[in-house]
């Protein structure tokens, strides 16, 4: 079984009818992008930059990140890198962010991610000059997670070129056509899509998130975790719609959630359009041994299908049953 696995590492991540999938790897340190490219990842399609702040009593100056970036860059060498901005708070506390976060009765509803940035611009505009500054090095992409309202994505892209035209002023190279894209992971962004849309380059669903706002689960409370389910037919009805709204729209879309890591769901995901897919180092070589053992006409029939059960575990059963005929 190892030695399969470490076969399929350098074939292609393609369908029996010869679709491709863009196999992408979530990392959270610069350090594991080495594992990644071994495991068979063609770019990182999630770079978590919480890990700058999440080691240290005080956060980071602009010239570490602009190391720590570049470290990733030269990494991948020429291959993508997708840079995610600070999504501190609820889940991911620094003691390193002291006085900018304070108590509050509902974290995963309160001022964390986007909009503690939104709050801290010094912090903000930081890591964007150090993003802008490592982009000279080679493919960045930058998105902003956990937008929620049109408005925090118009101001952040406002920062965005603000600091931007201070480069230029300096005369600091950076890349001009960075792209710049956004996390779907709240319902409302998801449900605005076609909104958004017109607004960025490409859609990264994050379906940790949307799972939890969208059931009303906390994702960390564990009396409660059989509740929490990408199986739910309303999370999946959300990811097929956003999925169409960016296709229709012509902008890049991929999912960096847990799910896309579970051959079961990897075989859903095809099915409801996506072609590319990022996920946690180690389960490359088990998406991709199933992405290379099944046809799209079957991931179509298979999502078709998902679409007549009311209820997670009917879902749940249904996906695993077809995965496992299959590999
Ligand atoms: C997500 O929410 O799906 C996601 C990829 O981000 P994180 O798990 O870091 O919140
Ligand atoms: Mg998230």
């Amino acid at each position: 079984f190892t030695n399969e696995l470490a076969e399929i590492q350098s074939k292609p991540a393609e369908t029996t009818d010869g679709v491709a999938i863009e196999l992408l790897a979530n990392i959270e340190f610069p350090t594991e992008i080495h594992d990644a490219l071994a495991q068979g990842a063609v770019g990182v399609g999630l770079y978590r930059t919480e890990f700058l702040y999440l080691g240290s009593e005080s956060p980071p100056s602009e010239d570490e990140q602009v190391l720590s970036y570049v470290e990733a860059i030269r990494s991948l060498d020429g291959r993508p890198l997708t840079i995610r901005t600070l999504d501190l708070g609820a889940d991911k506390v620094a003691p390193g962010l002291g006085a900018l976060t304070t108590a509050e009765r509902n974290p995963f509803l309160g001022c964390r991610s986007i909009r503690l940035c939104l709050q801290n611009l010094p912090m903000f505009r930081t890591q964007i000059r150090a993003i802008l500054r490592a982009s000279a090095e080679g493919p960045v992409r930058v998105m902003f997670p956990l937008i929620s309202n049109i408005n925090e994505l118009r101001q952040a892209r406002m920062i965005f070129s603000d600091v931007c035209e201070d480069l230029e002023d300096q005369g600091i190279p950076f890349n001009e056509d960075i792209p710049i894209g956004m996390m779907i992971e709240v319902p409302s962004a998801a449900i605005q899509a076609a909104t958004f849309a017109r607004e960025v380059d490409f859609f990264s669903v994050g379906t940790n998130d949307l799972i939890q706002y969208t059931v009303a689960v906390d994702r960390s409370n564990e009396k409660i975790a059989s509740l929490y389910s990408a199986a739910h037919p309303a999370v999946i009805a959300l990811v097929r719609d956003v999925v169409r709204v960016a296709r229709r729209a012509k902008i890049g879309i991929s999912l960096c959630g847990e799910m896309a890591g579970e051959p079961e769901f990897a075989l859903l995901l095809l099915g409801l359009g996506l072609r590319s897919l990022s996920v946690t180092p180690p389960a490359i070589p088990g998406v991709k041994k199933l992405i290379r053992s099944v046809s799209m006409s079957q991931c179509e029939r298979i999502a078709r299908r998902v679409r007549s059960f009311d209820s997670d575990r009917e879902v749940s059963n249904y996906l695993r049953d077809e995965a496992e005929r299959m590999m």
